[in-house]
């Protein structure tokens, strides 16, 4: 979309070297707007945007979240966070680091700046749900000093400083609590459920199964959630979420592979293994909140997502399920 010097914003994404935030700054480069991409690519990469760097409006910093950071821009997206178990679990403290300072941080500069910020939540601040489907106005039942932790705790501590922020200094905020998201760009070795099964269906190797394989996920295409993400941004004023962005189908971790199989035409078979420890058992967004407050839901049904990011871990070099093994151990 062609657009005026005055009808241009600057926006700055955290974390825009990721998976979802590259596919994000595409949507707002698209929309014609000017993009600052902030990232220390602890689990991002610089071949997610590699393809924008001849885009005059496209500017990137390599910077870690958890150190000041003193820029002019007219919005920001703070998704700098690694999201998956095996990365943030990683180096547990820089993952609270990052979630708590770098949220402080992103905060001062949303108030000094006075402009809009929106936080990257998850579905997480809800632990192992005993409600379900979960529904915004839920606590959550987490465990404050699992190895899951850093991650849960520290996304609830965020959205705490988002809404302090907003009732001490009358911050214009929007938190988006985000569920599984997947498609192309999801990192080859991040150990999230869909490109593992993926990578080890693709190359014949057994689909890791954790535990009896009958938990459940619901899959949102990653398409249908940047539109949420921006919708959410772009909503009046007053509308602050907590939100629920995801695909409300709920599907068995079994009942996945089974699609990936399928869409792979894959004889792999299944091995179980042990589920890690305080793995929620069920997971499923209401999200009744977000299309009436924003008129979205999701369109992309999981078998045809799964199309689209099998054809991407197939036209990329990916990493054998070795070395995903080598991760996991490491
Ligand atoms: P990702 O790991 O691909 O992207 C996270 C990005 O943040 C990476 O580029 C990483 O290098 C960067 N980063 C990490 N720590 C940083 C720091 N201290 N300073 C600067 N950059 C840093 O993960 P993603 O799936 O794209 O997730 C993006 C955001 O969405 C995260 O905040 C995550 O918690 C949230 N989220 C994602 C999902 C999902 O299913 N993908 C679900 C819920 C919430
Ligand atoms: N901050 C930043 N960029 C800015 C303004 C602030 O990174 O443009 C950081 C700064 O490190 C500060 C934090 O945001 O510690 C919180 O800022 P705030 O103004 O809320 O608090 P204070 O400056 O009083 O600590
Ligand atoms: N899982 C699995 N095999 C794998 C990776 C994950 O069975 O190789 C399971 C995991 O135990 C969890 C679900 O798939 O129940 C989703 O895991 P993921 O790490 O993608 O995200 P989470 O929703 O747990 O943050």
């Amino acid at each position: 979309m062609a657009r005026t010097y005055d009808s241009r914003k600057r926006v700055l994404v955290t974390g825009g070297a990721g998976f979802l935030g590259s596919h994000l700054i595409d949507r707002i480069l698209a929309d014609g707007h000017e993009v600052l991409c902030v990232d220390n690519l602890f689990t991002g990469s610089k071949r997610n945007i590699e393809h924008l760097h001849s885009n005059p409006r496209f500017d990137f910093i390599r910077h870690d979240v958890t150190f000041p950071l003193y820029v002019e821009v007219d919005e920001i997206y703070n998704l700098a966070c690694p999201a998956s178990p095996v990365q943030y679990q990683h180096d547990p403290v820089q993952t609270t680091k990052t979630s708590v300072h770098g949220a402080i941080n992103m905060l001062g500069l949303a108030k000094r700046l006075k402009c809009r910020i929106l936080q990257a939540s998850t579905s997480e601040v809800y632990g192992d749900p005993t409600v379900h489907p979960q529904t915004e106005d839920y606590w959550g039942h987490v465990n404050p000093i699992g190895p899951r932790s850093c991650y849960d705790e520290g996304k609830r501590c965020a959205e705490t400083l988002f809404f302090d922020y907003h009732r001490q200094n009358g911050l214009e905020i929007k938190v988006a609590r985000i569920f599984n998201t997947y498609g192309p760009r999801m990192h080859r070795a991040d150990g999230r459920v869909v490109s593992n099964f993926i990578i080890q269906a693709l190359a014949g190797e057994p689909i890791t199964l954790f535990g009896d394989g009958n938990q459940t996920r619901s899959f949102c295409y990653v398409s249908d959630l940047i539109d949420g993400l921006v919708r959410l941004m772009e909503s009046p004023a007053d509308f602050t979420g907590p939100v629920n962005l995801g695909n409300p189908v709920e599907f068995t971790m079994r009942e996945l592979g089974e699609l990936v199989l399928k869409e792979t035409g894959s004889k792999s078979k299944f091995v179980n293994l042990p589920l890690p420890q305080d793995d929620p058992r069920q997971r499923q967004p209401d999200i009744s909140l977000a299309k009436a407050k924003l008129g979205w839901e999701p369109k992309i049904k999981l078998k045809d997502g799964l199309k689209s990011t099998v054809k991407h871990f197939r036209d990329n070099d990916f990493l054998t399920s070795q070395d995903l093994r080598g991760r996991h151990a490491s």
